[in-house]
């Protein structure tokens, strides 16, 4: 049953005169409960890709469903609700607020969809203590490891429970234990919370860890490898 499902997608920008093809006819089709690898080389359309199927942004032409949504087709407002609905996001550089202790950044998605304070809080707490990180709940960013931080940022993502979790190099700033922790981390949410997880990544031994890997060149799906088993968690 796809979840997601990209029909001849692309995507046109224009600077000027010039126009740039970032993605040029792309069929992808990810099932619900799929860990998925992008990978491509710098300038293949993956971030570009991974902001489509996210609801940032629109395809120029092509179709794409997510769920039951024909999102080629929504408009601006409802293209975050379905975003809102759908989508947690972790990013390479975290992106946590300084000023914010752990808890206060995973409430803050709760905030934006109007869940009051003693639901929010608890809601939080849960997120964090499911991925190790109930004796660092009042830390701030600065007083966390690198891998700490994208614990949290994790946390944050699922909080509101996604279906969909989207990573854009989301080991690219640790280091390789810390790294193989991430994985370990999506490979529980992929098969005990049912998430179905999409990464980019250029690190070949990270894309091993999901089921499938789609390689990305010149704004195409070139191939597609599906793996027998992933790697196991350390
Ligand atoms: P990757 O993530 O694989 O490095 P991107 O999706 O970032 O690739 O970019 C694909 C192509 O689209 C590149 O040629 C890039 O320069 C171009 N591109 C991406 N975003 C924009 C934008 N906002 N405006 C113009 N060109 C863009
Ligand atoms: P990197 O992790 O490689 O530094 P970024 O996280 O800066 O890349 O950006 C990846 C894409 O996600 C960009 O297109 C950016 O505009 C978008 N983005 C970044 N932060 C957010 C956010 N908090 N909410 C929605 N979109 C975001």
């Amino acid at each position: 049953l796809a979840l997601i499902e990209l029909k001849n997608i692309t995507k046109c920008y224009k600077i000027g005169q010039i126009q740039v093809n970032a993605l040029n006819g792309v069929d992808l089709s990810i099932e619900n409960g799929e860990f998925v690898s992008i990978m491509g080389p710098s300038g293949s359309g993956k971030s570009t890709l991974l902001n489509v199927i996210g609801c940032l942004d629109q395809p120029t032409t092509g179709t794409y469903k997510l769920g039951d949504n024909n999102v080629e087709k929504v408009s601006d407002w409802q293209l975050s609700d379905i975003r809102n609905q759908f989508i947690g996001f972790v990013f390479q550089s975290f992106h946590l607020l300084p000023g914010l202790t752990a808890l206060e950044n995973v409430e803050l998605p709760l905030i934006y969809r109007g869940i009051l304070g003693k639901e929010r809080k608890k809601r939080a707490i849960e997120a964090l203590e499911s991925l190790d990180l109930g004796d660092r709940m009042h830390h701030l960013p600065t007083q966390l490891s690198g891998g700490q931080q994208q614990r949290v940022a994790i946390a944050r993502a699922i909080v509101g429970k996604p279906s969909v979790l989207l990573a854009d190099e989301p080991t690219g700033a640790l280091d390789s234990k810390s790294s193989v922790n991430i994985m370990s981390v999506f490979q529980k949410l992929n098969q005990e919370m049912g998430i179905t997880i999409v990464q980019v990544t250029h690190e070949e031994t990270i894309a091993q860890y999901g089921h499938k890997i789609f390689r990305l060149f010149d704004g195409k799906i070139e191939k597609i490898e599906v793996l027998n088993e992933s790697l196991k968690a350390i």
